[in-house]
């Protein structure tokens, strides 16, 4: 069966490269569609389309008015094809229907939305406070940076694509869209909606391509004035050093260990739900995942048994059922990677709850599964609870004090996300407000709403995604002074001539 063909384009032409890249479902390995596969040379000339488009003025002089209808109608026009898009980025990446549905494309579109309205309120240009004793005027400006690059992951892309161009493109800047290689088809889709809508030719890029190759000429591009990138922390230090040359600015949204700590008044029938889904929507594919759960000691044996009867139900298979709640990891290597941390967290003391084992049966065998797992017994010092290991395991881990519960979530060198769960709000606020995170969730947890800002502490990431400051982040400072005095008399020139 023939399945679609995605070319490169850059400035408008069609563009064939030398190599050609297989999207397939990790569920079965079927052939979702084949794609154009650029490098170095893709990545330099669609800089060079952009750089030339921003020189042009044909973007970042257009009104911002008419920016935010572009980025509007992109919006409506994948509120259209919510299920056709959901299907797609299920068939390519292995996320389950439900959450590709709700989260990758229906989250995404809200967030297109917010930012298009935030563009109408933003404050490009305004006059700033009198400037004394001098009687100057002061204008405070935000102007685009120029030519932006985006680099994403494969995990969520269409969500941390939107985080990045949305903006970038809302305040006049030409964007060069680097997604990763084993999940390019909802860039690839953007960016045909971009063209319908109307975006002049230059102004966003699509280049797929390797990390090592592609990702990383961007990132070191003399041109690119800016890098705004999702992935993991190892590359997003190479990014930030690739930064410096030319000064670079950057946001990073990188990995997580997030802690989610069950108080001792938790409400467990919202919270045993709460920390599976904390942990392991999007098949546990997730920056900001609850990955620990820390329980009072008191109470861990009531928690882990109902934890396992809860997970239990869960039924795993093919991501595009509705009634599938975990799906396939991206590839084998990723499954691998998964299954080594359980082994190893079982040497290091762990036990297995439930799960552990890639689950037999024929429909699992060409796809890159792992049952839904619990490990208890971890304790802070082992790797499966300093370590990412972006899959569906939880680990269990107890605390006697809730000063205990605190340290044992800030020990870690992330702070994406954490949580907390108790019916004393004042107190799970104080828990609340000592958590070392950016994003901090009371009794429920991926609470991702546009209007407030994503992105961590510590090696989490540098920079924040979305909220009502979004456009900021792609946007350059400038004031201009005007003097209107027409004379000499309050300068301060005398401070050099006497
Ligand atoms: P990754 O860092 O390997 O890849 C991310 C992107 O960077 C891909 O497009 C890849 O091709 C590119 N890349 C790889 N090497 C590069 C290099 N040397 N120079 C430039 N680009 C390069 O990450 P991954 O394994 O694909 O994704 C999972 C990671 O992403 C996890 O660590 C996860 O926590 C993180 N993540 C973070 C967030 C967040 O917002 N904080 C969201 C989703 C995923």
């Amino acid at each position: 069966m023939s399945v679609p063909h995605y070319p490169l384009q850059i400035n408008g032409d069609i563009v064939e490269t030398d190599e050609t890249l297989e999207v397939r479902s990790p569920a079965t390995g079927e052939l979702v569609a084949t794609v154009a596969k650029g490098g170095a040379a893709e990545i330099d000339a669609a800089v060079a389309a952009a750089k030339a488009a921003d020189k042009s003025g044909v973007w970042r002089n257009t009104p911002p008015a008419e920016r935010a209808a572009i980025i509007n109608t992109v919006a409506a026009s994948l509120a259209g094809r919510i299920e056709e898009l959901a299907a797609l980025q299920s068939r390519e990446n292995g996320a389950t229907i439900r959450v590709t549905g709700a989260l990758h494309v229906g989250l995404s579109i809200a967030n297109m939305q917010s930012v298009a309205a935030q563009t109408l309120e933003y404050e490009f240009e305004k006059a700033g406070p009198e400037i004394g004793p001098v009687p100057a005027e002061g204008i405070l400006r935000r102007e685009p940076l120029g030519v932006v690059g985006a680099i994403v992951p494969w995990n969520i892309p269409l969500l941390t694509i939107v985080w990045k161009v949305t903006p970038a493109l809302a305040a006049g800047n030409t964007v060069v869209l680097k997604p990763d290689e084993h999940a390019p088809l909802l860039a690839l889709e953007l960016m045909k909606e971009f063209e319908v809508a109307g975006l002049p030719k230059g102004v966003l890029t699509v280049v797929v391509g390797d990390g090592h190759d592609a990702g990383a000429r961007l990132s070191q591009h003399p041109d690119v004035r800016k890098v705004g990138f999702t992935g993991s922390t190892e590359v997003g230090k190479s990014i930030l050093g690739a930064s410096a040359d030319n000064m670079k600015r950057v946001t990073l949204e990188l990995g997580g260990k997030g802690p989610n700590i069950l108080l001792d008044d938790a409400d467990l029938d919202v919270a045993i739900d709460g920390a599976i889904y904390a942990c392991m929507a999007n098949n546990g594919e997730a920056c900001e995942a609850g990955t620990r759960l820390l329980v009072p000691s008191e109470r861990k044996d009531e928690i882990v048994e109902r934890l396992v009867a809860r997970v239990a139900t869960m039924k795993i298979g093919d991501p595009l059922e509705l009634a599938t709640d975990i799906g396939p990891l991206i590839t084998a290597e990723q499954r691998d990677r998964v299954l080594a941390h359980i082994a190893k967290a079982q040497t290091q003391g762990a036990k297995v709850a439930i799960g552990g084992s890639a689950p037999a049966g024929d429909e699992f065998a060409n796809g890159y599964f792992v049952e839904p797992t619990i490990l208890t017994d971890v304790t802070p010092e082992m790797t499966v609870a300093c370590e990412e290991v972006f899959g569906p395991v939880l680990s269990v881990l107890s605390y006697e004090t809730v000063e205990e519960a605190v340290a044992i979530a800030n020990d870690t060198e992330y702070g994406l996300s954490a949580g907390v769960w108790g019916t004393d709000e004042a107190r799970v606020l104080d828990v609340a407000r000592q958590l070392e995170a950016g994003m901090v969730y009371v009794n429920d947890w991926h609470v991702l709403h546009p209007a407030y800002p994503f992105g961590g502490y510590k090696q989490s990431g540098l920079g924040r995604e979305g909220g009502p400051n979004a456009l900021d982040q792609y946007t350059e400072q400038k004031y201009i002074s005007v003097d209107r005095s027409g004379g000499v008399e309050n300068k301060a020139y005398g401070l050099v001539l006497g």
